[in-house]
């Protein structure tokens, strides 16, 4: 059966409080939809550890900035309900609200930006709504590595529509996927560092048969393209084995991922290896690191990384 969709942000409250004073747990699996076996290894993590489970299902517009891919974004509602019917083990409910930057409240104002927004790096919220919207979520230190650098408004969009869906599903547990590490690590410290009552739980990547680690931008790639893109998960398993064999160069190790990724005929975006919590730069490869990979194929930017757990 397919799972009943609520659309407005006042009955999703109402939906998680009646669920709440029958003494029901929540989680939630925020997504931004075109459902894919990533989401559904999410949503099947969540049912067994809340009694229901919300995904919100919302292509947040405060995320992407003007010059990035929130129109082409793929979407199959439809395709996306079907797939959440398939599961078993506990109820679903989508919420998937028309716009979350709505407040309902008169006439709104079109920022003149003048093409830069005077110096400021805007959201599509900003560009499109001016004054409808104006706090805003900030992870300082965490946000500004990694993909915080080439995306300046990302991580403060994530964060910002991650609180409103808290706030909203008021769920108990809350699932990311380590795909996003940086962003499964900003929401982690986020709920810290704001005291909200709810647990992050981190899902594993699901990757393709072929080691593609699955998105929902896949489906802009072309064959000849997402074929090169392979070089992105090779050449971080390859890493990986190398630094188990005693490679603790992170020099090395970048230089190799980049070669394989240019020799596919990829534009790096960043090759970066991390401290697994604070996301800094290390000197030597050690247990406890994740190397991050972000490299363009064709028009499409990807993202995938590989945690090092082993003991060197
Ligand atoms: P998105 O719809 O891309 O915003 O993703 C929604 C959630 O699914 C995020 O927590 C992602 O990290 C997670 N996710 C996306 N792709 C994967 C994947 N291949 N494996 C595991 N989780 C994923």
């Amino acid at each position: 059966m397919e799972p009943e969709v609520i659309r407005d942000k006042e009955a999703m409250r109402r939906w998680s409080r009646a669920m709440r004073s029958q003494g029901k747990t929540i989680g939630l699996v925020p997504t931004m939809g075109y459902l894919h076996e990533g989401h559904l290894s999410l949503v099947r993590q969540s049912l067994t550890l809340a009694d229901v489970t919300v995904v919100s299902i919302y292509v947040n517009p405060g995320q992407f900035s003007p010059t990035e891919d929130l129109s082409t974004y793929p979407s199959d509602f439809s395709g996306d309900l079907v797939k959440l019917s398939a599961l078993s083990g506990g109820k679903v409910v989508v919420f998937n609200p028309r716009n979350l930057y709505d407040y309902g409240g008169g006439e709104r104002k079109k920022v003149n930006n003048g093409g830069g927004g005077g110096g400021r790096v805007l959201s599509c919220v900003e560009e499109e709504d001016g004054l409808g919207h104006e706090t805003w979520i900030r992870v300082e230190r965490l946000e500004k590595g990694l993909c915080g650098k080439s995306r300046p408004v990302f991580f403060r969009g994530v964060a910002t529509i991650v609180t409103k869906l808290f706030n909203i599903v008021e769920p108990d547990v809350a699932m990311f996927g380590k795909k996003d590490y940086q962003q499964w690590r900003i929401i982690q410290r986020m709920v810290r560092d704001l005291d909200f009552g709810i647990e992050i739980v981190g899902g594993d990547i699901t990757r393709e048969k072929d080691g593609l680690a699955m998105s929902s931008r896949n489906v802009h790639l072309s064959p000849e393209e997402r074929q090169r893109a392979l070089s992105i998960s090779r050449s971080l398993t390859m890493a990986k084995a190398s630094v188990a064999e005693g490679l603790t160069s992170v020099a090395e190790i970048k230089d190799m991922i980049v070669q394989q990724l240019v020799g596919s005929d990829g534009r790096v975006d960043y090759v970066e290896i991390v401290d697994q919590e604070t996301l800094e730069g290390v000197e030597e490869i050690k247990n406890g690191v994740v190397i991050c990979v972000a490299a363009w194929f064709g028009t499409v930017r990807l993202i995938d990384n590989i945690e090092i757990n082993i003991s060197l």
